[in-house]
């Protein structure tokens, strides 16, 4: 793959926007060059472009370069850019399992880019072959999600090792829910794959959904692409710092992490107890996705008892299907209590 041949011209083209704080980086005393006001530290500044501080530390926990490193406003930044560097509106398009998280279908929707759906099969696993076989020339991005939204299971790491191998354009691996998993990130094949794309989130296990920081990890030259076409500023100096915060109490979110695992086996045990339930759906992720057979009837119930679960009955594969986030243990216990008394 060359990135030249699949970038967008007038992307390639472009010539960014170059800011106060990318002509001149490192310490100074006195700053009079980004026309700031000099009080009311420290916000009057603008924030670092790059985010380097937040990056290094991430370089380290995630043993991946800081140059490999994208930070955008939540996931949903990554998303969009992608499709903007290297998806020309009307003409390429993209191919994506079938069902999965729905920013990516969105966001082409916004772009003007096609997006080719493929169905995972009866396990929620893809087959490498049908994905490929809906790619064409135009093709510029393929979209899968591992562990996966809203199915919850990881997708076969040699089926996604395949898709690699034999496409030319970008692979985006959405891993939000990695932590959860019981395998290792594929970040560790981003040197043998150029047209790996990985997603990952402080949304979900680092309990910073609020503060929307999302990460790609990519080739340095897919990196800086997103770079020159990211808003200067994109990560606010309070998201920054909440960041780094975080960063730091990697045991108590390591804790957090175990605890909804062990939620979660917990609530799968629960969850068998009820008569209702057709079938629970094996789980890499914080969330349990059931099928019952009057989702709506459910749903409903347990809307009216003040508890929110995610009704999934009209996506594709999952009629008759509920996505149940993992809670704290009352949480679960009122949710497993509630739909004990629901006689459908
Ligand atoms: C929750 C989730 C995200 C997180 O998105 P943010 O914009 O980072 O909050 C990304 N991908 C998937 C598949 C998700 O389920």
């Amino acid at each position: 793959m060359k990135l030249e041949n699949i970038i967008r011209k007038n992307i390639a083209n472009l010539q960014p926007y170059s800011c106060a704080r990318d002509e001149f980086k490192g310490e100074a005393s006195v700053y009079l060059d980004a026309n700031e006001n000099p009080w009311n530290q420290p916000f009057n500044r603008y924030p670092d472009p790059l985010q380097l501080e937040i990056k290094n530390i991430i370089s380290k926990l995630k043993e991946v370069p800081a140059n490999r490193i994208f930070l955008g406003n939540g996931s949903d930044e990554p998303i969009d850019l992608l499709y903007r560097a290297f998806c020309e509106p009307g003409i390429d398009n993209v191919v994506a399992i079938e069902p999965t998280y729905g920013m990516y279908k969105v966001s082409a929707g916004i772009n003007n880019v096609e997006y080719r759906k493929v169905l995972l099969n009866e396990q929620f696993d893809i087959e490498a072959e049908s994905l490929l076989a809906s790619c064409d020339p135009n093709t510029k991005l393929i979209w899968l999600c591992s562990p996966n939204n809203p199915t919850g299971n990881s997708l076969t790491k040699s089926q996604i090792i395949t898709v690699l191998e034999h496409f030319d354009g970008l692979v985006v691996l959405d891993e939000a829910y990695i932590d959860f998993a019981s395998h290792e990130s594929l970040s560790k094949q981003l040197n043998h794959y150029p047209n790996l794309v990985i997603l990952q989130t402080f949304s979900k296990a680092w309990g910073s959904a609020a503060i929307r920081l999302g990460m790609a990890f990519a080739s340095a030259e897919i990196i800086q692409v997103l770079n020159k076409i990211k808003y200067p500023y994109n990560i606010n100096i309070l998201t920054q710092r909440q960041a780094l915060t975080m960063l730091q109490q990697e045991k108590l979110v390591k804790n957090w992490v175990k605890e909804i695992l062990h939620q979660r086996t917990w609530l799968q045990n629960a969850l068998k107890s009820i008569p209702y339930i057709q079938h629970i759906y094996p789980t890499d992720a914080n969330f349990i996705l059931i099928r019952v057979n009057d989702a709506n009837a459910v749903y409903r119930f347990l809307v009216d008892k003040g508890i929110i679960v995610r009704n999934r009955t009209t996506v594709s594969l999952c009629a008759g299907c509920i996505r149940i986030t993992v809670g704290t243990y009352e949480e679960n216990s009122t949710l497993i209590e509630t739909m004990l008394s629901f006689k459908g």
